[in-house]
C-alpha cells in the first residue's frame, strides 16, 4: 500500500494504527450528546416512571434495561459505511476530535457490512432495511475490560508514571492519547447504545436500533433487556447488582429507557437531561480494609499530605494501597487511627476515600497519628496557617518538594519533558546535580550519562528534550514554576493581563490581587515567590527562554482590547447567563481556578447561596453552602460532573 498511497483507503486494516488525535479540535455533535439523570432508589425511579405516565397519559409503556458501562462516551459517525469520525462527549455540545485513536480500537468496525454481505446503499426509499445508511451517526461507551487494569497499571509505575485509579480513567486517558500506538496498545472496548442518527431510516423502537446496529457490525451489550413493566426494571437492577463483581467491565449502573422512539419525541427533553431515560445508580464500592501506617507526603508547594498506607484491595476493578486523608483536620474528623478496620469507598469516577472507620473492631493496639512539627525530608518546623488547613514545609531548598517540582516542571501540565520521571529526577536531585529547574538547562550529556540505568543514547536524547522544551509558552512555564495557588488557569489569566513574566515580576501584590478571580493571597504567593527566587529565574532567562518578555501577540491583543472577557465567551454553554457558587475543595483546581473556567463560559460566580443561585459547584468538605443549596432546592453539581461540564479529562 505504501508503493500505491492510492489505493490506501480510510477503512484499510493498516490504517488501524497511524497519526493521533488532533487533540482539542472541537467538533460540535448533530444533537447535543445530553447526560441522563440519575436516581438512587426505587422510590425515585418510581417518580421517573410516573413523570413519564403522565405525559403519555397511560399509555402502555415498555421499557428497555441496559448496563450503565463506566467509560469514556464517544460518538461515531459513518458515511457510505466508512467510519470517517469519532469525537469524545466533551461538554455535550462540542467533543474532541479522537477519530485516529478509535481507529485502533477492534471492536469498532472500520467499514459496515448489512446482514446481506452486500454493499449497497440505501435506495432513497429508506425502506431496505438491510442497506446501509448514507450517513450513521452511533454512540457508545469506550472501556477498559477490568481484569486488564492492574497489567497497565503495574506497567505504567514500571515506566514512572502514575497509576490509574480506575478503568474509567485508564479507558478515557487512553482514547486521549496523542500517539494513537499507545491508544492500539491498550486493550479497549466498546458498547454502542444508541443510534443517534441514521439517513433515510424511520425506527418505531429503541429495541429496533440496536438490531439495525448489530446486523451492521457494532457490538451492542448482550444483556440489554425490554420489560413491559417497571418491576421488570427493577428486578433487572437487583439481578446486575448482585453480579456487579463478577462482571469483566465496570457498571456504576443501569440505564433505563423508554422503548417506543414516538413516546421518546413526545416525553422530550430538559436542557440538561432527556425525559424518557435515567440512569439508576448502583451504591458506592465499598471494601473493607486496614491502616498499616500514616504517612505524610510533601508536595511541589510545600503543603504536607497525610496519607492512609492500607493492606492492599481490590476495589472497583483497581488495586487499592492508599487513600488520601487530606489534612490533619480530615484525620481527626473521621478519627482514624493507625490499625484501625476502615471502610473504602469509591463512588463514580472520585479517587477511593475512607468512608468510615469501624471503631467497633478496635482492639486497643490502634494509635493516633501524630502529625509532625517538622517537614520528615528536610527536618524544617512546618508552619500553620490560621487561614488555611493546610499545614506546609517552607524550605525553599527542601529536596521533597524540589523532586515535586521538577517532576511537575516537566509534566505535561507544564513543560512536557520526555524521559524525565520521577526515578530519574530524584536520581539528579540525590546526586546534587539540580538544585532547581533551572540547573536542568545547563545538564550536559557526559554527566548524565553516568547516572545508573541511563546509557549514551538515552542521556543525549533527555538533554535534547530539555533543550526542546526551552520553547515553552510563558503560561505554561509560570504554571510549571510551582507558585503555591497559582495553577494552569491562573497563570493563564495573568499571562494574559501582564503579557510577559518579567511584567508580572515588577507587578505589586495589589495590581495582581485586583484581578478578576485572584485575591491577596494569590498577589502575596506570586510577589514573595519571585523575591525569593531571583537567581534561579534569571538563570532561565539566560539559558535562553524566550518567554520572559515576550508573548503571543495575539493573546497580548485579547488582552488589551477585551477588557476583563480574557477568553471568547461561549454563549451557548452550559455556563453561559447563570450564577454559581464554588464551594469545597476541588481535584486539581483551586476554587479560583474554577471560578476563572465558570468565567470564561460566561457564567458569573458569587460567594453566597441566595434564590438567585442557579448552581452550587460542590467538591469535598463543602459544608454549610451545600446545606443551604439544598434547602433552596439549588441545582447541585459534584465536582466530577462539574468537570466534565468544563470539557476538560480529569484523569
Ligand atoms: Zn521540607
Amino acid at each position: 500500500e505504501k508503493t500505491y498511497p492510492e489505493f490506501v483507503s480510510p477503512d484499510s486494516p493498516t490504517q488501524r494504527v497511524g497519526g493521533g488525535a488532533e487533540l482539542g479540535s472541537r467538533i460540535p455533535h448533530r444533537n447535543p450528546m445530553l447526560s441522563l439523570d440519575n436516581c438512587y432508589d426505587e422510590e425515585e425511579l418510581r417518580e421517573f416512571a410516573k413523570r413519564a405516565d403522565r405525559v403519555l397519559e397511560g399509555a402502555p409503556v415498555e421499557y428497555v434495561t441496559e448496563l450503565k458501562i463506566d467509560g469514556l462516551g464517544v460518538s461515531l459517525r459513518y458515511e457510505n459505511g466508512i467510519f470517517v469520525q469519532g469525537t469524545t462527549r466533551g461538554d455535550g455540545e462540542f467533543g474532541e476530535d479522537v477519530t485516529a485513536n478509535l481507529r485502533t480500537i477492534h471492536a469498532i468496525p472500520l467499514r459496515l457490512g448489512s446482514a446481506t454481505g452486500g454493499e449497497g446503499q440505501a435506495n432513497g426509499e429508506g425502506t431496505d432495511m438491510n442497506a446501509i445508511p448514507p450517513v450513521l451517526e452511533v454512540r457508545g461507551e469506550v472501556f477498559l475490560p477490568k481484569h486488564r487494569l492492574d497489567d497497565i497499571n503495574a506497567q505504567r509505575v514500571a515506566n514512572d508514571e502514575l497509576p490509574f485509579a480506575n478503568p474509567r480513567n485508564a479507558a478515557a486517558g487512553s482514547v486521549r492519547m496523542l500517539d494513537a500506538a499507545i491508544t492500539a496498545s491498550r486493550p479497549l472496548d466498546i458498547f454502542v447504545y444508541a443510534l443517534n442518527y441514521a439517513e433515510g431510516f424511520e425506527f418505531a423502537t429503541h429495541t429496533e436500533a440496536l438490531e439495525k446496529m448489530k446486523e451492521l457490525g457494532f457490538k451492542c451489550n448482550a444483556h440489554n433487556e425490554c420489560h413491559d413493566s417497571l418491576e421488570g426494571v427493577i428486578a433487572y437492577y437487583q439481578r446486575w447488582l448482585a453480579k456487579r463483581e463478577e462482571m469483566p467491565y465496570e457498571a456504576d449502573g443501569i440505564v433505563v429507557k423508554v422503548n417506543s422512539i414516538a413516546q421518546q419525541r413526545e416525553l422530550g427533553a430538559t436542557i440538561k437531561h432527556p425525559r424518557w431515560a435515567i440512569s439508576y445508580k448502583f451504591p458506592a464500592h465499598q471494601a473493607i480494609t486496614r491502616v498499616e501506617k500514616i504517612g505524610v507526603q510533601v508536595g511541589r508547594t510545600g503543603v504536607l499530605t497525610p496519607v492512609a498506607i492500607l493492606a492492599p484491595v481490590k476495589l472497583a476493578g483497581a488495586t487499592i494501597t492508599n487513600a488520601t486523608l487530606h489534612n490533619e483536620q480530615e484525620i481527626l474528623t473521621k478519627d482514624v487511627r493507625i490499625g484501625d478496620t476502615v471502610v473504602l469507598e469509591r463512588a463514580g469516577d472520585v479517587i477511593p476515600k475512607i468512608a468510615a472507620v469501624l471503631k467497633e473492631k478496635r482492639n486497643g493496639d490502634e494509635v493516633a497519628f501524630a502529625f509532625p512539627a517538622r517537614c520528615p525530608t528536610c527536618d524544617t518546623p512546618v508552619q500553620r496557617s490560621d487561614t488555611e488547613v493546610a499545614v506546609r514545609c517552607v524550605n525553599a531548598a527542601c529536596v521533597a518538594q524540589l523532586k515535586r517540582r521538577i517532576a511537575y516542571w516537566a509534566s505535561r501540565d507544564a513543560l512536557k519533558i520526555e524521559g524525565l520521571g520521577r526515578a530519574r529526577i530524584a536520581q539528579l536531585v540525590n546526586a546534587e546535580m539540580v538544585r532547581n529547574v533551572a540547573d536542568l538547562y545547563t545538564l550536559k550529556a557526559d554527566e548524565v550519562c553516568c547516572l545508573e540505568r541511563l546509557g549514551q543514547a538515552s542521556a543525549k536524547n533527555l538533554i535534547r528534550e530539555i533543550e526542546r522544551s526551552k520553547a515553552a509558552s510563558a503560561e505554561k512555564v509560570l504554571t510549571g514554576l510551582s507558585i503555591f495557588h497559582v495553577g494552569g488557569r491562573v497563570a493563564e489569566l495573568l499571562i494574559a493581563h501582564f503579557s510577559s513574566i518579567d511584567a508580572l515580576r515588577q507587578a505589586s501584590v495589589e495590581e495582581i490581587a485586583a484581578l478578576d478571580g485572584m485575591g491577596t493571597r494569590i498577589g502575596e504567593n506570586v510577589v514573595t515567590f519571585f523575591a525569593q527566587n531571583q537567581p534561579m529565574l534569571e538563570k532561565l532567562k539566560q539559558v535562553g527562554f524566550r518567554c520572559f518578555e515576550e508573548t503571543d501577540a495575539s493573546q497580548r491583543v485579547l488582552g488589551a482590547h477585551a477588557g476583563r472577557n480574557y477568553f471568547p465567551i461561549a454563549t451557548d454553554s452550559f455556563f453561559s447567563g447563570k450564577t454559581f457558587v464554588v464551594t469545597g475543595s476541588l481535584p486539581g483546581m483551586t476554587r479560583a481556578e474554577a471560578a476563572a473556567e465558570i468565567k470564561a463560559r460566561g457564567g458569573k460566580v458569587t460567594s453566597s447561596i441566595t434564590r438567585k443561585t442557579d448552581c452550587l459547584i460542590a467538591g469535598e468538605s463543602p459544608g454549610s453552602k451545600y446545606e443551604k443549596a439544598r434547602e433552596l432546592g439549588t441545582q447541585i453539581l459534584a465536582a466530577d460532573a462539574f468537570v466534565e461540564k468544563l470539557g476538560i479529562a480529569a484523569e
